[in-house]
């Protein structure tokens, strides 16, 4: 009941001028944010996979993900450039349009400029 009422609260908060003035605000700050522009790169990708059939992500698999990007430290494991761990993007072994799937199996970071460049000679 009592968390009816502070949802409830919340919600009219939301709803207000004020309130969403602020959501905007935060999500603007989000969006720009390495982990926001990752996140957006991921719910992009997720889109596409759902429509070309191949979406076989689980929730548990954004964790290892995650354990994979700490695995290189925050370096490309292509070109070798340290470039943070937050800035590593998704790439598809297999492209999706190739017949790829995705799944934690087919993924491995990379760093945007070899990922756009991969995409390049693959004709993506
Ligand atoms: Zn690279």
């Amino acid at each position: 009941m009592v968390i009816e009422k502070e949802r409830e609260r919340k919600r009219i908060y939301n709803e207000s001028p004020r309130g969403k003035q602020i959501r905007l605000r935060c999500e603007r700050n989000y969006n720009e944010s390495p982990k926001g522009k990752e996140n957006r790169r991921k719910q992009w990708q997720k889109r596409r996979a759902r429509k070309l059939n191949v979406d076989f992500w689980e929730p548990w698999m954004d964790i290892v993900w995650e354990q994979m990007k700490i695995q290189t430290n925050g370096y490309c494991p292509l070109c070798h450039k340290f470039i943070g761990v937050d800035k590593l993007t998704m790439d598809h072994i297999i492209p999706l349009s190739k017949g790829g799937i995705h799944r934690i199996d087919n993924v491995q970071p990379m760093c945007g400029s070899c990922n756009s460049k991969k995409s390049n000679k693959l004709g993506l």
